[in-house]
């Protein structure tokens, strides 16, 4: 008998299981439908031996010690701090906007002082911003609005800036410095041998069983648990009772190119005139020397797996309405991204997988990362991980 079902090999899922097995010793089951572990931060060497992220670039940065700390007892780091270009009017300039992007593309040579009045006269002001139309004009004008915003945000999301959102767009700050870091936070790294590795190490430990390519659904009247923790769809574990919650999706297109270096930049944005958004090059992610370069294109898309909750009023009101069954539902919790509909960052997801695993031990967050080993983790590699096959259950 299990302790506890999880769905979703992901980071909810995986912290949890860690966490239950780990801090509490419980015995738990972890299924996931994808014949793989660690969910979209999924990575992997491929053919040509370049470790490349399946489900598009993921990179690491926190604010919180606790979510860092709790990490890093599963893997080392490499200080990465991330860089964006724009292709914009033939040109790259740094993105998130700023001192430099506004002299290039201008043919300017303002300083900081100086580019602050240049943006404030672009600027139109708004009385009050709803949407991200209004959050992007309100602070730099409709000019750079139309170059970097409004295209880049149809084909993200499908829909004109004006129909989503304020907080879309106001994530993307406007710098008058030349600091051209696309984040600030005050961690930023990346797991030193890969996220899947990293996840590995995180289940690897006597009490917790892994199942891959298996949906919970197969399994659930099989398997004898005492409790369930959900990390998928909330609409589908209610099988879309009131509508399906609208996600948008990506398709990757991974190509790898016979030369060292691609591009100029980790990921560079295409907001104008291409179909895809954006392209990353991997190895300055991973930092790996290798002839050869492995890159992604990123096509947005309507259908496809569930990447981004879309944020609008209407959507938020249909997953309240899934959230009030969720609420009823006592022997089931829900965590994660997919089953509390809305996106959040890598180091979201671990804060609130950690947070849940407090609230069922009686402790608070810091006091539940605490990764000392209750019952001792088994010191074998990584590759020890036992994987049971859905078919052993037939
Ligand atoms: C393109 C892209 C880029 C991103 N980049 C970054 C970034 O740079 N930095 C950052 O911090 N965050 C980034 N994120 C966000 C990050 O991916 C999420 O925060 C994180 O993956 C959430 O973890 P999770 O466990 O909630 O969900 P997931 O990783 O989605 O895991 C949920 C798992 O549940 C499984 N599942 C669903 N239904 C079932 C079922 N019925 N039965 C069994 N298994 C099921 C799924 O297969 C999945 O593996 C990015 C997301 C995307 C889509």
């Amino acid at each position: 008998m299990f302790d506890y079902l999880i769905v979703g090999a992901g980071f909810a899922g995986s912290v949890l299981a860690e966490r239950l097995a780990n801090g509490s010793d419980k015995k738990v089951l972890i299924c996931d439908k994808r014949p793989h572990i660690a969910g979209n931060a999924y990575d992997f060497y491929n053919d040509e031996g370049i470790l490349i992220h399946k489900y598009g670039p993921h990179i690491f940065h926190t604010n919180s010690k606790d979510v860092f700390d709790y990490l890093s007892e599963f893997t080392e780091w490499r200080t990465y701090e991330h860089r964006v270009l724009a292709s914009v009017d033939g040109m790259l300039v740094p993105m998130p906007i700023n001192l430099d992007t506004i002299n290039k593309l201008y043919g300017l040579n303002l300083t900081a002082f100086e580019v602050e009045d240049f943006l404030a006269s672009l600027a139109e002001p708004c009385d009050q911003i709803k949407t991200s139309e209004d959050v992007v004009v309100s602070k730099v004008g409709r000019e750079l609005y139309e170059k970097f915003f409004r295209n880049y945000t149809r084909k993200q999301w499908g829909l004109d800036p004006s129909e989503l959102d304020a907080s879309v767009t106001s994530r993307v700050p406007t710098r008058t410095t030349r600091d051209d870091r696309y984040f600030t936070d005050s961690y930023q790294a990346m797991p030193k041998h890969g996220y899947t590795r990293m996840f590995e190490k995180m289940l690897d430990h006597p009490n917790i069983k892994i199942m891959l390519n298996c949906d919970y659904q197969e399994i659930i009247e099989e398997i004898p648990f005492r409790e369930l923790i959900y990390t998928g769809p909330i609409d589908a574990f209610f099988n879309y009772r009131y509508g399906k919650l609208p996600y948008r999706s990506l398709e990757f297109k991974h190509e790898t190119h016979d030369m060292e270096q691609f591009q100029s930049a980790p990921v560079v944005n295409y907001p104008n005139e291409q179909a895809f958004t954006r392209i990353t090059e991997f190895k300055y992610l991973t930092g790996q020397e290798h002839k050869k370069t492995s890159i992604v294109y990123e096509f947005p898309r309507a259908e496809g797996d569930p990447y981004y909750p879309v944020p609008r009023k209407e959507n938020a009101d249909l997953y309240a309405k899934y959230k009030t069954l969720a609420d009823a539902r006592s022997d089931v919790r829900f965590v994660g991204r997919l089953a509390t509909y809305r996106y959040y960052n890598m180091d979201q997801i671990v804060a609130q997988a950690l947070t849940e695993y407090g609230k069922m031990v009686g402790k608070k967050r810091q006091e539940a990362a605490a990764a000392k080993a209750a019952v001792g983790n088994s010191n074998g590699s990584s590759a020890s991980v036992q994987t049971l096959n859905n078919a052993h259950l037939s």
